[in-house]
């Protein structure tokens, strides 16, 4: 991440979601400077950098996608696309780290096609509720018709949605994984409004404990959810059943050290290969 350029193409977002500070902080959807510029600038400055980190906050509502996209493979981040410094050259790649908008990349195969003619990864699609399912489903098919295979997600919890809801759409992603040969990954994201000074705010189809449970799990990962099947049902369970049982077990909430440890313990039963295909895992995250 520090051998990175980190740029905006554009900013702002066509949407207004409630859930979201982008339409406050950031307003409407427009083009920023010349990514062109910011990446000479730095290179003449520091010399190259291996990636590309773009902050769009919705990269594909652009009326220039296309064209932002034939800008960075004339930066030379095409597929496969190695930095040559020392002895070894080393892969590039791009990552539009805010997110991708499933509601647009479903509407056709043009932007998913775009997208895999640069070295992006991960692609990381938002998946914030369940009504984006077929959106979201679509537009992961897209991505696997034109190779892109290497996935990750927002998942926004704690807001409108439930439990089951939030079950479905990690379960979805072990599902794509088992039939599409995928690795999707991701990181459910905890709503908090933005008035509320502490991290108190319970949604209204959650309750206190359940939300302690999640925490507990996810703080036994790092906060990130494999899609490696064995690892999934191990941790989440292979139902909305299973899943709810999980978030109810009493020895989740023992001392705080302990549960954590105990879920650690648990988790670790799972072979290595199910923490090493997430490249945002941290190695030591399993012990
Ligand atoms: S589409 Fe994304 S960036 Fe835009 S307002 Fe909604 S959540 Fe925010």
């Amino acid at each position: 991440m520090r051998d990175a350029y980190f740029a905006y193409a554009s900013r702002g977002c066509i949407r207004k979601c409630t859930v979201c500070a982008v339409p406050k902080l950031e307003g409407e959807q427009r083009d920023a400077e010349s990514i062109t510029s910011v990446v000479r600038n730095i290179e003449a400055r520091y010399g190259p950098k291996k990636d590309l980190i773009l902050m769009d906050n919705n990269v594909v509502a652009s009326p220039r996608f296309h064209d932002i996209i034939e800008e960075i493979r004339d930066l030379g981040f095409l597929p496969d696309a190695k930095l040559s410094i020392g002895r070894v050259p080393i892969q590039r790649r791009v990552d539009f780290n805010q997110g991708v908008d499933a509601r647009i990349l479903c509407k056709g195969p043009s932007y998913l096609r775009d997208l895999s003619r640069i070295c992006l990864k991960p692609l990381r699609i938002a998946f914030d509720h369940l009504g984006l399912k077929a959106p979201y489903e679509q537009a992961v098919r897209y991505a696997h018709e034109f190779g892109l295979t290497s996935m990750s997600n927002y998942m926004l919890y704690n807001f409108h949605d439930s439990p089951a809801d939030l079950f479905e759409r990690m379960r979805l992603n072990v599902t794509l994984n088992e039939e599409l040969d995928l690795r999707i990954w991701s990181f459910p994201m905890r709503y908090q409004p933005t008035n509320l000074p502490d991290r108190t705010h319970v949604g209204e189809k959650w309750t206190r404990y359940q939300l302690r449970a999640i925490q507990i799990i996810l703080q036994a990962t790092h906060g990130v959810v494999s899609g490696d099947p064995d690892f999934f049902k191990r941790a989440f369970g292979d139902t909305v059943h299973e899943f709810h049982e999980l978030l109810m077990r009493p020895t989740l909430f023992q001392p705080r050290r302990s549960s954590s440890a105990l879920v650690v313990s648990e988790i670790r039963l799972v072979p290595d290969s199910a923490f090493s295909w997430c490249p945002e895992m941290p190695a030591d995250s399993a012990a």
